[in-house]
């Protein structure tokens, strides 16, 4: 489904992403994994077309989207969440759902602005779009209430919702278990199941181990900014260079595989 070739961004000397061959597969659980700093954020910042690459293509569905913007490429199917989530807490669950689909969708604040005939299919379209998307996460029944009102789990969950209301086919999850307890985790992770069953591809970053063992097909692995491995979980769990990188970067780091050890949480014991 989508392929990426030497993709490298620098930032000065800092060569953040470099050189990463790699690609997900249609129906799968992708996880990208990696140390704090690796890269793993640059590079779905990459694939969404918010930083553009130094080197290297990005190919999604036979096309060739490197140098697209953000909304060209949400228009192609590939929708994201971000590492802290914002969401509108004074506002309606819906209204969050209904803002995510339309700076997912629109050019820009010019565009946003220009009121046309457009603009009224564009509102009749988002409500649409954010009430399926309310419905995939289970939210439909709480659409109305103010999405500060949600419990931290909702809030996430209002998060997702405002991603899957462009209808990605690609949906890219950038640390979606961060902060929440192993029960949330397991709800999440039936929620990721459940989006995946009913044809969505899914592409995380992901320090949770179990998470990241329990659902993903295949797993990549970035290190200073460059794919170290790539495989199923069984055989990145038992690859030394990788087992290296996360001894190298957590003191008290565990074996990958073990489904209790969180590499973010071991460095901190
Ligand atoms: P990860 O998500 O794996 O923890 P990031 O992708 O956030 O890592 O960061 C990788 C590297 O890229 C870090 O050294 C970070 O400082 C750098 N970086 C990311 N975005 C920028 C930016 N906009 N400007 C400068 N450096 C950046
Ligand atoms: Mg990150």
């Amino acid at each position: 489904m989508l392929d990426v070739s030497g993709l490298g961004i620098r930032f000065g000397g800092n060569h953040a992403v470099r050189d990463v061959t790699a690609s997900i597969a249609a129906g799968q659980i992708t996880a990208i994994i990696g140390p704090n700093g690796a890269g793993k954020s640059t590079f779905f910042n990459l694939i969404s077309g918010f930083y553009q690459p130094t080197s290297g293509s990005i190919t999604f569905r036979g096309e060739d989207i490197t140098r697209l913007k953000t909304h060209q490429v949400v228009g192609r199917g590939i929708a994201r969440t971000f590492q802290t989530t914002t969401i509108y807490k004074d506002l309606s669950v819906l209204e969050n759902a209904m803002i995510g689909h339309r700076i997912r969708t629109r050019a820009g604040l010019l565009d946003a602005l220009l009121r046309t005939a457009r603009e009224r299919q564009d509102d009749a379209g988002s409500r649409a779009g954010a009430r399926q998307a309310l419905e995939r996460v289970g939210l439909a029944s709480q659409a109305d209430r103010p999405a500060g009102a949600l419990t931290q789990e909702g809030q996430k969950r209002v998060g997702i919702a405002m991603a899957l209301s462009s209808d990605p086919k690609l949906l890219l999850l950038d640390e979606p278990a961060a902060g929440m307890n192993p029960e949330e985790t397991v709800n999440l992770m039936g929620l990721i199941r459940d989006l995946v069953a009913g044809g969505l591809t899914v592409a995380l970053v992901e320090h949770k181990m179990s998470l990241v063992m329990g659902l993903a097909n295949q797993i990549v692995v970035l290190h200073h900014g460059q794919k170290i491995a790539q495989g199923t979980p069984q055989q990145v769990g038992h690859d030394p260079a990788v087992v290296e990188a996360y001894l190298g970067s957590h003191a008290h780091g565990g074996q990958m595989g073990h489904n209790t050890t969180d590499p973010q949480e071991a460095g901190h014991a």
